[in-house]
């Protein structure tokens, strides 16, 4: 049973994306860089199934928390992205109106009011991120939803480097068409590689600061034991970059022993880690009168991350009860939130 049984519609995670290709785009660097000069129709692919869920809401909160910590030092910082997708993604596209997954992850938080019971003001991680995809929408909504690739450029400064690896053709072309209108030189690479494979050979970077991001469709049962080998390796060449890893929390054994094996790697390599999962709906198959079963959609996800940021914790721990009450589908939405040495 892969992910995509979990999926709530035909399409795969991260599905391939048709391109319009338009002229060169004005070079855009910096971290303040003023919102809405992206060329519209960079943005004309296809709609993206997945993009906003519930998964994307932690994953890239927890990935700009992790940045804005590391990029508080002068230091040149290296992002590499293993799994980056097509970069960036339209919410409005064909399938938005009627199944679109971000109707229940970025789109809750971006309502009119986005209340919590409480009452209580958004966290400070949670209005980060808000921040971070209103910088891609200027015109308010979120017709624009930046993966990660476009998330780390947005916020990485002059002297920083993002190293991209795309391996499904389709995706690659697109995320390839997509960086290259950003005209940002030799600060990103795009490369059509295994991003489990050569990583391990570029690490650590010169500078010895490195955020890896590790967000495989694991479409392939494969992809779990990939994981461990990739993080295992890549610690031993560099033991004090940050690994920040995603899984789904699915009802096989593979995907419940992951996190469980990835802290075991943390501990023996004596590595601080912190693990925190997002759980929007119970993950039972459930039967209608008609008989038939329905399985429920990606129930929770969690992040993985070996050498977080200190900051990162505290952040969570005001984000994550906030992302469980905001984006639950029924009453067994949850959160947890672990660390340890
Ligand atoms: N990180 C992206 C984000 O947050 O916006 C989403 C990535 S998506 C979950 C996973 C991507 O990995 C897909 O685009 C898929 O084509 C790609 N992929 C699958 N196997 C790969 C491999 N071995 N190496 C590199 N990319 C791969």
């Amino acid at each position: 049973m892969g992910i995509e049984h979990f999926a709530a519609g035909p399409q795969k995670r991260c599905e391939a994306r048709d391109y319009m290709k338009i002229g060169p785009n004005r070079a855009i660097r910096g971290r303040s860089r003023p919102s809405g000069r992206y060329h519209r129709a960079m943005f004309s692919y296809r709609h993206a199934f997945h993009a906003g869920n519930h998964a994307d809401v932690l994953k890239h909160t927890v990935l700009i928390a992790t940045l804005d910590h590391l990029l508080e030092k002068e230091a040149p910082l290296t992002v590499v992205d293993t799994h980056a997708g097509a970069g960036l993604y339209r919410l409005d596209g064909d399938y938005a109106g009627t199944s679109g997954e971000a109707a229940d992850g970025i789109l809750r938080l971006l309502g009119p009011a986005a209340p919590t019971a409480t009452e209580a003001p958004l966290s400070d991680a949670l209005e980060r991120y808000l921040a971070v995809i209103r910088d891609f929408n200027p015109k308010g909504g979120a017709r624009i939803y930046p993966g990660s690739p476009f998330i780390a450029h947005h916020l990485l400064r002059e002297q920083d480097r993002l190293k991209l690896y795309e391996l499904h053709p389709t995706d690659a072309r697109t995320l390839d068409a997509n960086i290259a209108q950003l005209e940002a030189g030799r600060r990103i690479a795009v490369l059509r590689e295994d991003g489990f494979g050569s990583v391990t050979k570029f690490l650590p970077p010169p500078s010895r600061r490195a955020l890896v991001m590790c967000d495989p469709s694991y479409e392939i049962k494969s992809d779990y034991a990939r994981v461990l080998d990739f993080v295992g390796a890549a610690l031993k060449r560099f033991a004090t970059g940050t690994y920040a890893v995603w899984h789904p929390i699915i009802p096989r054994p593979e995907a419940h022993d992951l996190p469980r094996r990835l802290k075991t790697l943390a501990t023996k390599a004596g590595k601080p880690w912190l693990h925190a999962t997002l759980t929007v709906k119970s993950s039972k198959i459930v039967t209608d009168e008609t008989g038939a079963t329905h399985r429920p959609g990606l129930p929770a996800s969690g992040m993985f991350l070996i050498n977080p940021p200190y900051t990162l914790k505290p952040l969570l721990q005001a984000a994550l009860p906030q992302m469980a009450e905001l984006l639950a589908q029924d009453r067994h939405a949850t959160f947890s939130l672990d660390s340890g040495v």
